[in-house]
């Protein structure tokens, strides 16, 4: 990959070609932020609406684009051009200049918090006189010190990279063979990321080279062991090993930790902090159906997936129509001779832009060659898909006005109503049974893989109903009706509620996470600690996968937060760092009353949506916008309690 500070001169044939692919007002911005022209201020964004309204993104009108295209062909093609790297470029930026091309992609002049963490994922921080990130403030020695991180998924890897950096060593184990959490455990036919690759990556390795605007699950994978062998990670992780249970000595002020290997074998370690990244989608749900075990033919599930099965000439029976059998029906129903659909819940469902599009050439040399573009216009994908969070809120005034949840929730509803209306404009039946009568946004909004193409098809048969039982070669809808199939595929999800399995952990007083959580269900201080269990921090934990979708902009927040902790428990020479109960309390409390201006526990049903727990609380999402949540990290002081 060529890096910015390259010294040559680009030529103006290929400038001309690529900036005609290049977002007008990502071009903008970075346009902005190195000459300053005010006649890239001036300018008005206008706002258009991606994905039937589920997001919104700030553009310019053609006149404008074209104009920024031509200062920057200009600026690109200019024997004055800075060669210098951008990391050196940025000290000269004033505070100012980079607030205004922010709110160019925001469309409105960025709030403290946004712009705090505008400049963070833009490696501005230095430019800017402020640090969010982990490290030391004073010469102290972490060798005698071990972290012991579980799971080799993005959690894993974003931990060790961080732990390695800052030269703490770590092991990392995980239970399966290959690194690549949920992206190796997940294999099945289509699998893929439906949130952009330039989101669903790390900041820290630039400008990787993505072959899909929505990386396959294998592409995904390679990155993560790609990221795992450049940063010096893989020689640490430990795999086919998994943590069986950790208990904090108070005496030690050391987990004490039991691991097994796949023989079975299991042994003893120690670790002053642990840090798990087990995730959120790694252990499939299975339901126990009454004639599970006399079933004759196949049952796979979506997470456990059998390379060898092979459905073609099979009557082959699906229960699940989120992101997962989405994904697989078209697969499905182009190998088997017969699929049957068991759909206990119509799922809002629609098509996404560039999905299953490669990069082409003239994206990839933007980011190769144009300074900052990269990163700006990874920020900007994360902008978009984080302005669906709007779409989430109870508009009261609108609600009393007669609308049912807010203009924009609402105008989508229509919009995603019309799409279907268009996909099944032959099939009325299907098409009233394929309408959710729920608000979207309140459960995953699933990408349409050719889901509507595949049940119209002949040899497709879509059943309105859940799976009720099986029988030795057949699966019993909930009205009793039995349906003749030899193999059964469960696209059912994952244990979403049980963060941290399968290890178990003790705190001090001998009590588990699941004791703490019984009242209900899982909570955590800001998603990653809780009072009880100290050196101990959960990535993707309770309540914390961001509104929008960006998890990895969430995951390094996280990561630096609990680096940072550890790097404070060391330097001020103490061995146990915990959250307090009153910080714990006091977070979960606001969250709760956040929580009742969204749409989760209200507008889908309850027992059908994995945001939603068995108590009836939603267990999955923040309820803050990104830059909320950063700030409370940020702000953290005097929530915890060091010895
Ligand atoms: P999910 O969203 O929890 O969906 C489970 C499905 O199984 C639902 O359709 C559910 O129906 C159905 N089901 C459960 N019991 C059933 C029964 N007895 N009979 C018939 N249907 C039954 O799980 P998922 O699809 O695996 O997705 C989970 C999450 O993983 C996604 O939301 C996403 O965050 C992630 N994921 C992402 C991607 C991607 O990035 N492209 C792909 C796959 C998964 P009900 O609706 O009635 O409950």
């Amino acid at each position: 990959m060529p890096s910015i500070g390259d010294t040559r001169r680009l030529d103006p044939h290929e400038v001309k070609e690529s900036l005609q692919h290049a977002h007008p007002n990502v071009l903008r911005a970075v346009t902005y932020l190195m000459t300053g022209n005010p006649e890239l201020l001036v300018m008005r964004t206008i706002e258009v609406e991606r994905r039937g309204g589920a997001f919104i993104e700030q553009t310019l009108s053609e006149s404008d684009a074209q104009r920024v295209r031509e200062l920057a062909f200009e600026l690109l093609t200019s024997p004055d051009l800075d060669q210098r790297p951008e990391s050196a470029m940025a000290l000269d930026f004033d505070q100012d200049r980079i607030r205004d091309a922010v709110g160019f992609l925001l469309g409105t002049r960025p709030r403290e918090a946004e712009f705090r963490l505008a400049i963070r994922e833009l490696g501005l921080e230095e430019a800017c006189g402020v640090s969010t990130r982990a490290r030391w403030s004073t010469d102290v020695d972490p060798s005698g010190w071990r972290v012991l991180v579980v799971g080799a998924g993005f959690s894993g890897i974003g931990m060790a990279v961080r732990l390695q950096e800052l030269g703490i060593p770590y092991l990392v184990v995980d239970k399966q063979p290959r690194i690549g959490g949920t992206w190796e455990r997940n294999q099945f036919p289509e699998a893929r990321v439906d949130t952009t690759s330039y989101v669903y990556q790390f900041s820290f390795v630039e400008k990787y080279p993505w072959k899909e605007h929505y990386a396959s699950q294998e592409e995904v994978r390679q990155y993560l062991e790609y990221v795992a062998s450049s940063y010096g990670v893989t020689p640490h992780i430990r795999l086919e090993t998994e943590l069986v249970e950790g208990r904090f000595n108070a005496e030690t002020s050391m987990w004490e930790l039991v691991l097994r290997d796949k023989t079975g074998a299991e042994w003893k370690e120690t670790a002053n902090f642990v840090v798990s990244g087990s995730g959120l989608f790694s252990t499939p749900k299975i339901p126990a159906f009454p004639g599970l075990e006399e079933f004759e033919g196949p049952i796979v599930h979506s997470a456990q997936w059998d390379p060898g099965f092979d459905p073609t000439g099979k009557r082959v029976a699906i229960a699940g129509n989120g992101s997962t059998g989405v994904q697989i029906l078209p697969w499905l129903a182009n190998k088997a001779d017969h699929v049957t659909v068991f759909q206990r819940t119509p799922q809002w469902i629609s098509p996404l832009e560039k999905y299953k599009e490669k990069v082409s050439e003239q994206i990839q040399w933007l980011h190769d060659n144009v300074p900052f573009y990269w990163k700006w216009s990874c920020f900007n994908a994360r902008l978009i898909r984080g302005s669906l969070g709007d779409a989430q809120e109870y508009d009261r005034a609108w609600q009393a006005a007669g609308g049912l949840v807010s203009r924009r929730n609402d105008g989508l509803r229509e919009n995603l109503k019309a799409y279907i209306a268009t996909k099944l404009a032959d099939h009325p039946d299907l098409r009233e049974a394929c309408t959710p009568d729920y608000a979207p946004l309140a459960r995953r909004l699933v990408v349409d893989n050719g889901w509507y193409d595949a049940i119209v098809k002949p040899n497709v048969t879509l059943i309105p109903r859940g799976v009720a039982a099986l029988g030795r070669n057949s699966v019993i809808a909930a009205d009793g009706t039995a349906y003749e199939c030899d193999a059964l595929v469960l696209a059912t999800g994952f244990e979403v509620e049980k963060y941290t399995l399968p290890a178990k952990y003790y705190g001090p007083d001998g009590r588990t996470l699941e004791d703490v959580w019984a009242k209900d269900g899982p909570r955590a201080y800001a998603g990653v600690e809780v009072p009880g269990f100290p050196n101990f921090f959960i990535m993707y934990g309770p309540n914390g996968q961001p509104r929008g979708g960006s998890y990895v902009a969430a995951l390094e927040l996280w990561i630096d937060f609990a680096a940072g902790l550890i790097v404070q428990t060391i330097e001020s020479g103490h061995r146990r760092c915990e959250v307090t109960v009153e910080a714990f309390d006091k977070y979960n409390a606001l969250m709760d009353i956040e929580m009742e201006r969204l749409i989760w526990e209200g507008e889908a049903p309850k027992d059908r949506n994995y945001y939603v727990n068995s108590f009836g609380r939603q267990n999955v999402n923040m309820p803050w916008r990104l830059h909320d949540y950063a700030q409370i990290l940020w702000k953290s002081e005097d929530t915890h309690v060091f010895a």
